[in-house]
């Protein structure tokens, strides 16, 4: 029967796409392509959503991880401390600043930053920032996190580019901190847009303000007080997003029942899986397993592929292993490990338990021959 990854299909449902439709042609009439109605509306509703004052929407994930750093002054010369396992674009906003990445390395049950690598590496290094990242939706340890950071007056930026809807380990929404907290609206994330968007999250009106006038060129009433960037959101992709915040609720609320039906149904089987403890507050924008090794990993996405079953590799190498960043000091180590023995198996709202059979059934018979 086979099982997709993604299903855009169910997502862009019929009396979606009319309701967009009809949402685009009142731009186009309105003639108000940047910014507008629709990114007011967001912003309110978002903040109000993931427990904050302020959501500013950028141009993306990317950009608004650049422009935190620089909202708190991150630098050339600074060092800025990120875990080896994420996207990209948590150290590529590092280097984008001028600043340098240090290595934290991650929990092997978890892939999320490690607060005791953390106390390890400040004794060593004098940190500008942090970038803990909510990996796979799964929320990293911010209390324990901060305690290190804020006596040391290390600022922190709470990647969550994959964390819509998900909660802190204080079951408070994510992006409720008195941290900054990024978002991406890639179209794959749990809530997205028609292309490219993002948002960065303050309780703080003075950062709000600074980050509005980085993502608008630096522009103030009085005239350019800085050189920011053109970081604007396009008013189609907040109008987008505005509307599938109506659904982002019931839609995690798919991925969640999805997930515990996995770990029910995964138990026996020998690998590891997201522990019961995240059921209630990981967006499970991803469900990603750890096997024995690099080379089970390998064949399994080909055992899977060849039964039509979505898999895909989150992240086929871990950061400190891509070449942009090989010279980079700090812990690496169980980043390696962790990139090395993970796969994600498909997770969107509309996995039913018949699709999570499947998928488990399949495991079951590799697991069989191994
Ligand atoms: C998607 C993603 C980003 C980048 O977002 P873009 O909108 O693609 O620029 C950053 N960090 C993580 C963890 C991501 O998953």
């Amino acid at each position: 029967m086979g099982v997709p990854f993604y299903n855009f299909t169910k997502l862009h449902h019929e009396k979606f796409n009319l309701l967009v439709k009809e949402r685009i042609n009142n731009i186009i009439d309105k003639n108000a392509f940047v910014e507008g109605e629709y990114n007011a509306s967001f912003e309110k509703r978002f903040s109000k959503m993931q427990g904050t004052n302020f959501s500013p929407l950028v141009a993306n994930g990317t950009d608004a991880l650049e422009i935190a750093l620089e909202a708190f002054d991150v630098g050339v010369g600074d060092k800025v401390g990120i875990p080896g396992i994420s996207f990209f674009a948590t150290a590529e906003c590092v280097i984008s600043v001028g600043a340098t990445p240090v290595f934290i390395d991650i929990d092997l049950k978890t892939g999320l930053m490690d607060p005791e690598s953390l106390k390890r590496i400040v004794e060593k290094h004098k940190l500008k920032a942090i970038i803990p990242v909510h990996i796979y939706g799964l929320p990293a340890p911010i209390a324990e996190l901060e305690s290190i950071c804020n006596p040391l007056n290390i600022k922190i930026v709470e990647d969550a580019a994959q964390g819509q809807g998900g909660f802190l380990q204080n079951g408070q929404p994510i992006g409720s901190s008195n941290n900054l907290t990024t978002f991406s609206f890639y179209p794959t994330k749990n809530l997205s847009a028609f292309g490219d968007a993002g948002a960065i999250l303050t309780q703080d009106e003075k950062l709000n303000e600074r980050i509005l006038q980085i993502r608008n060129h630096g522009r103030s009433p009085s005239g350019h007080i800085l050189s920011g960037h053109n970081s604007r959101c396009d008013h189609i992709q907040a109008a987008v997003l505005d509307l599938k915040l109506d659904e982002i609720e019931k839609n995690n609320l798919g991925r969640k029942a999805a997930a515990k039906f996995y770990n029910q149904q995964i138990k026996d089987l020998p690998l590891q899986y997201p522990a019961d403890s995240y059921l209630a507050l990981s967006s499970w924008h991803l469900y990603p397993i750890q096997v024995k090794d690099q080379t089970q990993k390998i064949a399994l996405q080909q055992f899977l592929k060849d039964r039509e079953i979505g898999s895909a590799l989150f992240y086929m190498k871990s950061l400190p292993e891509e070449l942009p960043l090989q010279q980079c000091d700090g812990e690496k180590e169980k980043a390696v490990e962790f990139a090395a023995r993970t796969i994600c198996l498909p997770m969107n709202p509309f996995i039913t338990q018949d699709d999570v059979t499947e998928v488990v059934a399949a495991l079951r018979d590799f697991f069989k021959e191994q």
